[in-house]
């Protein structure tokens, strides 16, 4: 017995197991291609949005809420989420005074809801490769 394998495809399969199919054009493509040859489909435009680098440095960065959202070029977000800090921070300034410094504890509030926001934020800043992507 014998078992021939030779690469070069003699009929069309969609989903083998070494090729894959272009969600845009259908082209055939090898196994975790990264664009397609016939469009300007990319894996990452495709792709749901995981973890990338950028959210992690985004969530670093709000520890000054807003930080995060200008790294990510939401600068009039970022701004916004920094003066909102200021009378939240003046707030719990004065209920940490109350509280006998109990009351810092909810600025890590606002920290939190601006390292959320941060994450889940689209980047507007296109990280590598210009493509024809608007049309
Ligand atoms: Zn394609």
């Amino acid at each position: 017995m014998e078992i021939e394998y030779t690469d070069a495809p003699t009929q069309v399969q969609p989903e083998s197991a070494d090729t894959m199919q272009c969600p845009y054009c259908g082209a055939i493509l090898p196994k975790g291609a990264e664009a397609c040859t016939e469009c300007d489909w990319t894996r990452e435009a495709t792709t749901p949005a995981e973890p990338k680098a950028s959210d992690a440095m985004a969530v670093l960065l709000s520890i000054i809420p807003g930080l995060g959202h200008i790294y990510k070029g939401h600068k009039l977000v970022g701004f916004l989420w920094m003066f909102g800090a200021i009378p939240a921070g003046i707030f719990v300034f004065l209920a940490a005074i109350a509280s006998a410094g109990f009351g810092a504890g909810l600025f890590l509030f606002y920290m939190a809801a601006a390292m959320l926001h941060a994450y889940a934020v689209e980047d507007r800043i296109v990280p590598k490769e210009d493509e024809g992507e608007q049309y």
